[in-house]
């Protein structure tokens, strides 16, 4: 899952439970100040009742008040005992409904919220849309100068409360609903902004490769962390770039270095071959060591070229160059070589094909593939050329019938001396950077090689080059 998509949910997480939580404690809160507030009332009303005891008529005045025009508690429900437990007093609605609330032992005032079910009408009374009422009503002790002289029970219908506090409760969870969807919405967008100079960094970082080790990630705020990973980045690629310099450099002034004996060292012995007196026997290893020279001369060329075009792009010429041309000129010096093993080579299709480009590159390219058709296949085998031109591509296929190379080594055949048998390379003066060399002419054309191949049945190498318009 993207970071993205878990600080979102991570975040749309975390608040939820803050305003759930929040609400949660509102809510409660609320339903706790109504009825602490209720509470007091009905405890105002008991004192009063409480008060109106007349010790010498065994009665509470308060009820001798009472008539049925001028009744205080009509909407009150109200039961009085007297000090042997047995009702005196029942209120209007007491009269009609039953709160089943015990008679406390101690003095202490004991709140109550009960819900009670009717299905009469009852004056004062809203039932809900269930056909229910809910009661807060507390029970108390009745005392005259500390001795107990009945108890009392009194609540009121809170239905209304009741519903306001529902309504509270809805009013809360919609507004969570809602806050919720703002924040997934405000969460993806806030995190996406947060993290999209991450992705350029990453964008960037990716497109950074040996070739143009030069550019540098922008840094749009130096001092945020993303700023700081952006900086260590740079620095990183600013020591890869100089160790890959140095490297080249080391490449390039070896290669430079070892040319000049080895001219030398090829000059002396040509000299000595012309020399009637040498006996046969050294000259066939003279001959030999020739061969090596001229070998390890054509190596040191390679490294020589893969070490400085990618330091010089612009050592390339681009012009138009005529493909078929070139494929012409090196099918015929190619063949030359190919006589030696008495294979042919064939030219299939060659359809006309201009690219912008360097000819004296691309005839190496072409010349390397068809060179590695005529070492890695038999004597007496066809090698098969074709250009053919799917715009705005021109492709190249070189086809033989040779050894092949398996699917283990398929991947690594164009990395720099990569050999797939390392003695057979060697018979065939292999030095492992030729196909390199090829895909790096190539790249440098804005085009691909790739290769198709089957070990012991052949192989056909593809190059794909982008035609001049
Ligand atoms: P080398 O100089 O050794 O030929 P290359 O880079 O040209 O180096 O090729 C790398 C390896 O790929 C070779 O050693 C060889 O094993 C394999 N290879 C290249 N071309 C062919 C081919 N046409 N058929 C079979 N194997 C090939």
């Amino acid at each position: 899952m993207k970071i993205r998509s878990r600080l979102t949910i991570w975040y749309f997480v975390v608040t939820f439970l803050i305003l759930a939580i929040f609400s949660y404690g509102i809510f409660r809160y609320m339903r706790h100040l109504i009825y602490q507030a209720l509470d007091r009332d009905l405890t105002i009303l008991t004192n009063t009742i409480e008060r109106s005891f007349d010790p010498f008529l065994g009665q509470f005045g308060i009820l001798q008040l009472q008539t049925d025009s001028i009744d205080r508690f009509a909407e009150f429900y109200l039961v009085i005992y007297d000090a042997s437990g047995l009702p005196i007093y029942y209120s209007f609605i007491a009269q009609h409904i039953l709160l089943n609330i015990p008679l406390p032992v101690d003095n202490l005032s004991h709140p109550y919220t009960l819900k009670t079910r009717f299905k009469e009408q009852i004056p004062f009374i809203k039932q809900n849309d269930r056909g229910e009422v809910v009661f807060r009503a507390i029970s108390q002790k009745l005392r005259y100068q500390n001795t107990p002289v009945g108890w009392v029970i009194i609540g009121l219908p809170i239905e209304r409360m009741e519903q306001s506090i529902v309504s509270l409760e809805k009013a809360l969870f919609l507004g969570i609903i809602i806050s919720m969807i703002f924040i997934g919405i405000g969460g993806y967008f806030l995190t996406t902004r947060a993290l999209n100079p991450v992705e350029s960094i990453i964008k960037k970082a990716n497109q950074i490769r040996h070739t143009n080790l030069k550019e540098r990630i922008q840094i749009e705020n130096p001092k945020d962390e993303l700023g700081q990973l952006s900086r260590t980045l740079n620095s990183l690629f600013e020591r890869l770039q100089s160790a890959f310099e140095n490297q080249k450099q080391f490449l390039s002034d070896a290669a430079h270095e070892l040319k000049t004996p080895l001219a030398v060292l090829r000059t002396h012995w040509e000299s000595e071959l012309n020399n009637p007196e040498l006996p046969l026997s050294l000259k066939e290893k003279f001959v030999h060591d020739i061969e090596t020279i001229t070998r390890l001369n054509h190596l040191i060329n390679n490294m020589l070229l893969l070490s400085k075009s990618e330091m010089l792009e612009s050592d390339f010429e681009s012009v138009p160059v005529k493909l078929n041309e070139i494929l012409n000129e090196v099918v015929t010096d190619a063949s030359v070589l190919a006589e030696s093993k008495l294979q042919k080579i064939r030219t299939t299709e060659l359809a006309e094909a201009t690219v912008k480009g360097d000819a004296v590159r691309l005839y190496q390219l072409f010349f390397n593939l068809i060179d590695n058709a005529i070492k890695y296949s038999p004597n007496e085998s066809l090698i098969s050329i074709s250009l053919q031109v799917h715009s705005p591509w021109g492709i190249i296929k070189v086809n033989d019938n040779g050894v092949g190379i398996s699917a283990e080594h398929l991947p690594h055949i164009f990395e720099r001396f990569y050999r797939v048998q390392k003695d057979r390379a060697r018979k065939t003066g292999g030095s492992g950077l030729g196909l390199a060399i090829c895909k790096l002419i190539t790249e440098l054309h804005g085009g691909a090689i790739e290769v198709e191949s089957t070990e012991n049945q052949g192989s056909t190498f593809i190059v794909k080059l982008p035609l001049l318009s």
